[in-house]
């Protein structure tokens, strides 16, 4: 194509975006066939990764029947060149569309990097070569972002945090995101260390499918620091074992019903305000 993707993105319509954005990932993943993300009522965000691709989000809105326990924000594929947790998250969406019962109000982001994943060879930062889980604010975010990047990852591309937090238009849209969703919890998806990690108040999940809980670390500038250590919001970090290779379609629902059966009894107990029910009357 002659054009890039920021002019292709600007002359469409909506429509049209999130078809394009569609092939580009059926494209790539093997895992992911057109109607699998063309079937989805993707939004496509205003929010644009530095090549003008939209970063596509699902809404699984509150039911008018029921009064939601909490909001959820699943995301997938912050790092572009972690197949698997994109793929999964589409995985679980299918999931989500037969079985929503309106228990929880999610937001689900299955690629929040796609100029990561969709280029030639894909890789793990965005576009101007940054690590988005490292692009996130936190006190000193200079001197201990650099600290860690020089001085444990001896200047390791792919951990690159970036010249300023909040530097790259994919983590800020992520950033605003949260501030306008609030969400309860957020999941984020990645591979391939194995384990379920965790930010935030109170514990994470002990078990979620075969992935136990084991505390990597908390990185500065990633979104475990930024949303689970300064916002409290707890942040399960899912690690698959692979990133080329999905897990079993027994072991991809066993992790779901985990996290779902987690989050029930995780979220259970808090007051919501009533805001976050619709009360639009059709009657
Ligand atoms: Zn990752």
């Amino acid at each position: 194509m002659a054009a890039g993707a920021g002019q292709l993105a600007a002359a469409n319509q909506p429509g049209e975006i999130v078809q394009q954005e569609c092939v580009r990932i059926s494209d790539k993943l093997g895992s992911v066939s057109m109607a699998d993300c063309e079937g989805q009522d993707f939004i496509a965000s205003p929010g644009i990764s530095v090549q003008g691709a939209p970063i596509l989000y699902r809404e699984y809105p509150p039911l008018e029947s029921r009064k939601p326990m909490g909001r959820v924000l699943l995301i997938g594929g912050i790092h572009g060149d972690e197949y698997s947790s994109v793929s999964i998250v589409f995985k679980w969406m299918q999931t989500l569309n037969i079985h929503h019962s309106g228990m929880f109000h999610w937001h689900v982001i299955p690629l929040m990097n796609p100029d990561g994943l969709l280029r030639q060879e894909s890789q793990r930062m965005n576009a101007n070569n940054v690590d988005l889980n490292r692009n996130f604010p936190m006190a000193d975010w200079h001197n201990k972002t650099s600290e860690y990047w020089v001085k444990v990852t001896e200047r390791n591309p792919r951990r690159y945090p970036g010249a300023e937090p909040l530097s790259e238009p994919e983590s800020r849209w992520l950033a605003a995101e949260i501030d306008h969703f609030h969400p309860d919890v957020i999941v984020s998806v990645h591979a391939p260390h194995g384990v379920v990690d965790y930010d935030g108040p109170k514990d994470g999940p002990h078990k979620l499918g075969r992935l136990y809980l084991q505390l990597i670390g908390t990185y500065p500038g990633s979104l475990g620091n930024y949303a689970g250590v300064q916002k409290k919001i707890p942040v399960v970090t899912i690690e698959l074992p692979y990133s080329g290779t999905l897990p079993a379609p027994v072991e991809i629902a066993q992790i779901w019903t985990d996290l779902v059966e987690w989050l029930r009894r995780n979220i259970k107990g808090k007051e919501f305000p009533v805001a976050t029910v619709h009360d639009t009357d059709p009657s």
